[in-house]
C-alpha cells in the first residue's frame, strides 16, 4: 500500500490523479497535519508519496529512520508537479516509484542514485531477452544491493549466454559449455563420471566462498545465498506408441531431466505422426512447454547416437526421440548437443538436448552526427552490448551512452577489416557484440565486411542508421524526390574504370547522383571527373548542393550549379548531391519533381 501525503488543495488533488489509476494500490492519509500523516503512514505504508516539501518531509521523517532495505521507500512531489523525487530508498523502490507518479501526473523523475544514472541492467529484467527467469526472486533484493553497492560478486555463465555488460565489481566467469552427459550418469560433484571430459566443480555459492554469487544455469540445485537465472536451453524429445499416458511420459521426461531445471525446458519435441497423439498433447499442455514437430525426412537426416532399425521401418526414420530433440534445437536457432541419450519405458521414448547459446553481433548505425538523429534502437543495441567495436572518433561519439563494464574495442581509420573481424570473433565467442557506423553502418561502411566473416553460428542484427546522403538531403530540400544513385569515389576498393562506368550509367540514366568519399588530398580529381561526365548528359544549371558535417556543430552547406561548382571546397566530410536534369531550385531549396507526367494524367 502507498500512503499519500497531501496538505494543500494542490497536493490533494494530485493526490486524487493518483487514486483514480491505481484504487487499490494508493491510500490517502487523512489527517490534518502533515507531520502526523507523514509518521502515520511510514509506520503503516510500504512506499509513502509526499506532496509536502522535500524538506519539510526529511525533517519529520529524518528521526524515524533506520535500515534503507526496510525502511519505506519516499517520493515527494512539489506543488507544481514538476518533479517527482525519489529522496530515501532510491533502490529499493522510490526510484520506480518516480517513474509511475510522473508518467501518471505528468512529471519528470528525479532519480540521484548513481546506478541509475550510469544505466546499470536491473537484475530483475536481466537476461528477460534471452529467456532467462529468476528461479529464486527472493534473493534479488540482497544480490541487486550487493551488485549495486560495489561489492564483488562472482556471475558463473558456463553455458556462455551473451549477456549485458556488468559493472567492474561483478566477475563474470565462463567456461567451456558441459559436453554431452552421456546418461544414466551418476552425478556426484566434482567426480567426472564416463563420457564426461569436464570435472564439475560445486558451485561457490556465497556459504562457500563467501562471495555473492550469480548463477546463469539449466541444472538443479542451487547454492546457498545465489541468485539463479535459467534459461531455456533444454529441449525434450519425445516418441511414443499409440495411445500412450500421459503420465507414463511424464515419469519417462522427469527421469530424463534428473539434474535439470525444468525451468529450463524451451519446448517438446516429437514426429508429425505423433502431433494429434493425446498424451503427448496432454504433457506438453500440463508442463506449459510448445510442441514442435518434425517430418520423418527431416528426422531421418539428424545424426543420433541410437538409431533404431525397428522404428525406421515403421516410422521412415531410425530416430523420433533424440532426432526431434536435435532437429528443435537447430529450428530454434541454435545447435544442440544430447544430455540425456534415448531412455525408454513400455510405450514412449524420450532424449533431452541442451542448445548452445549464439553469441550476437549487432550493426548499429549511429546517424550523421547530432544525438537526436540517434535512434532509439540504436541507444537500446548500445546498452545492450557487452563489447563494442568500431572506429575511435566513433565510439567517443556515444561513449556516454554505453553501460559501465562495456568493453571498448577501438582502432583507427583504415582498421576496417580487422574491426569486423575482431567483432565477428568476439560474437563468435558468445558475447553480446556491437559494431558501429556512422550514418548506416552497412552503406559503404562496416556490414558488409562483417558479413563476409560471420558464419551462421552467430544471430546478426542490423540497426539502421540515418545516411549522410539522406541527412544532407533534408537540409538542401527535396533533391532525393526521384530516382537516384549513390556512388562512392574511393578508388581504394574500386578501380577508377569501374567508378567511371557507374558514373556514366548515372548520367545516361539521368540519375540524382550522391557522391560519398568525393574528395581527399591525394584524391583530387575523380570528382572533376564525374562532374564533367555528368555535365555531357545534364546542363550546367543543374542543382549541386554541398554539406559538410551534416547535423555536426560545424555543419555547412551549398547550394550551387554544375556550371558554378569550385571543387576544392569539398573534402571528405562532404556529400555531394548532383541533381537531374529535371531538378530546379526554387526559392533557394534544390528540389527533384516527384514524378513524369505523360498522356496528360499523373
Ligand atoms: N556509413 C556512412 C558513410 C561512410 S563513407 C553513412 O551512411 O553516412 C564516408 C563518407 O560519407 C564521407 O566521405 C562523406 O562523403 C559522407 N559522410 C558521412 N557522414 C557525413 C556527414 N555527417 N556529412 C556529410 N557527409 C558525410
Amino acid at each position: 500500500m502507498i500512503g499519500l501525503v497531501a496538505v494543500t488543495a494542490g497536493g490533494r488533488a494530485a493526490a486524487a490523479s493518483l487514486r483514480e489509476v491505481w484504487p487499490s494500490d494508493v491510500h490517502l492519509i487523512e489527517l490534518p497535519n502533515g507531520s502526523d500523516a507523514l509518521r502515520d503512514a511510514w509506520r503503516n505504508c510500504d512506499a509513502i508519496v509526499s506532496f509536502l516539501a522535500v524538506g519539510a518531509t526529511v525533517r519529520v521523517l529524518a528521526p524515524l529512520l533506520g535500515d534503507k532495505t526496510t525502511d519505506p521507500p519516499v517520493v515527494c512531489v512539489d506543488e507544481a508537479r514538476e518533479f517527482a523525487v525519489a529522496v530515501l530508498g532510491g533502490h529499493h523502490g522510490a526510484n520506480t516509484l518516480a517513474h509511475r507518479v510522473s508518467a501518471v501526473l505528468g512529471c519528470r523523475p528525479v532519480i540521484t542514485t548513481a546506478s541509475d544514472q550510469a544505466n546499470l541492467t536491473p537484475l530483475d529484467s536481466f537476461g528477460a531477452d534471452l529467456g532467462f527467469t529468476v528461479q529464486n526472486p527472493e534473493m534479488l533484493a540482497s544480490v541487486g544491493a550487493a551488485v549495486l553497492s560495489g561489492t564483488p560478486v562472482r556471475l558463473e555463465n558456463p553455458g556462455g549466454w551473451p549477456i549485458p555488460p556488468l559493472p567492474g565489481n561483478v566477475t563474470e566467469v565462463r567456461e567451456q559449455a558441459a559436453p554431452a552427459r552421456i546418461s544414466p550418469a551418476p552425478e556426484e560433484w566434482g567426480a567426472p563420471s564416463p563420457g564426461q571430459d569436464r570435472v564439475r566443480v560445486p558451485p561457490t555459492g556465497s556459504g562457500a566462498g563467501g562471495q555473492v554469487l550469480i548463477g546463469i544455469s539449466d541444472e538443479e540445485g542451487v547454492p546457498d545465498g545465489a541468485l539463479v537465472y535459467r534459461p531455456k536451453s533444454l529441449v525434450v524429445g519425445v516418441g511414443s506408441a499409440r495411445g500412450v499416458a500421459a503420465e507414463e511420459i511424464e515419469a519417462l521426461i522427469d527421469e530424463a531431466l534428473a539434474g535439470f531445471s525444468p525451468g529450463s525446458v524451451r519446448a517438446l519435441a516429437t514426429i508429425d505422426l505423433k502431433a494429434d497423439e493425446a498424451g503427448i498433447v496432454e504433457v506438453a499442455r500440463r508442463r506449459g512447454w510448445e510442441l514442435l514437430t518434425f517430418t520423418a525426412e527431416v528426422l531421418d537426416q539428424v545424426s543420433v547416437p541410437n538409431p533404431s532399425t525397428v522404428v525406421r521401418a515403421e516410422v521412415g526414420t531410425g530416430s523420433v526421440a533424440e532426432a526431434s530433440a536435435l532437429a528443435a534445437s537447430e529450428s530454434l536457432g541454435s545447435l544442440g548437443l544430447l544430455v540425456c541419450e534415448k531412455r525408454k519405458s513400455r510405450n514412449a521414448t524420450v532424449a533431452v538436448a541442451r542448445m548452445r547459446p549464439r553469441g550476437r553481433l549487432s550493426i548499429v548505425g549511429l546517424g550523421p552526427g547530432a544525438r537526436d538523429l540517434l535512434t532509439p534502437r540504436a541507444t537500446a543495441a548500445l546498452r545492450r552490448a557487452a563489447v563494442v567495436v568500431g572506429l575511435d572518433q566513433y565510439v567517443d561519439q556515444v561513449r556516454d551512452l554505453l553501460a559501465p563494464g562495456t568493453r571498448v574495442v577501438a582502432s583507427g581509420l583504415g582498421q576496417e577489416e580487422e574491426r569486423a573481424r575482431q567483432a565477428v570473433a568476439e560474437a563468435a565467442a558468445g558475447q553480446a557484440v556491437a559494431l558501429i557506423g556512422s550514418g548506416d553502418a552497412g552503406v559503404y561502411a562496416m556490414a558488409s565486411p562483417a558479413l563476409e566473416f560471420a558464419d551462421r553460428s552467430i544471430d546478426v542484427e542490423g540497426v539502421p542508421g540515418i545516411t549522410a546522403a539522406v541527412a544532407a538531403s533534408s537540409l538542401l530540400g527535396a533533391p532525393l524526390g526521384h530516382d537516384h544513385a549513390y556512388i562512392s569515389l574511393s578508388d581504394l576498393h574500386t578501380p577508377w574504370q569501374v567508378i567511371e562506368r557507374r558514373v556514366r550509367a548515372a548520367a545516361e540514366g539521368d540519375f540524382t547522383v550522391c557522391f560519398y568519399n568525393p574528395r581527399s588530398r591525394q584524391r583530387d580529381w575523380q570528382l572533376p571527373e564525374s562532374l564533367k561526365i555528368l555535365g555531357e548528359r545534364r546542363p550546367p544549371e543543374t542543382p549541386v548542393g554541398l554539406v559538410r558535417n551534416a547535423t555536426r556543430a560545424d555543419q555547412t552547406m551549398t547550394i550551387t550549379t554544375l556550371g558554378q561548382l569550385d571543387v576544392s571546397v569539398v573534402d571528405m566530410f562532404t556529400v555531394v548531391i548532383v541533381g537531374s536534369s529535371r531538378s530546379r531550385t526554387i526559392h533557394g531549396r534544390f528540389v527533384t519533381p516527384r514524378g513524369y507526367r505523360w498522356n496528360g494524367s499523373s
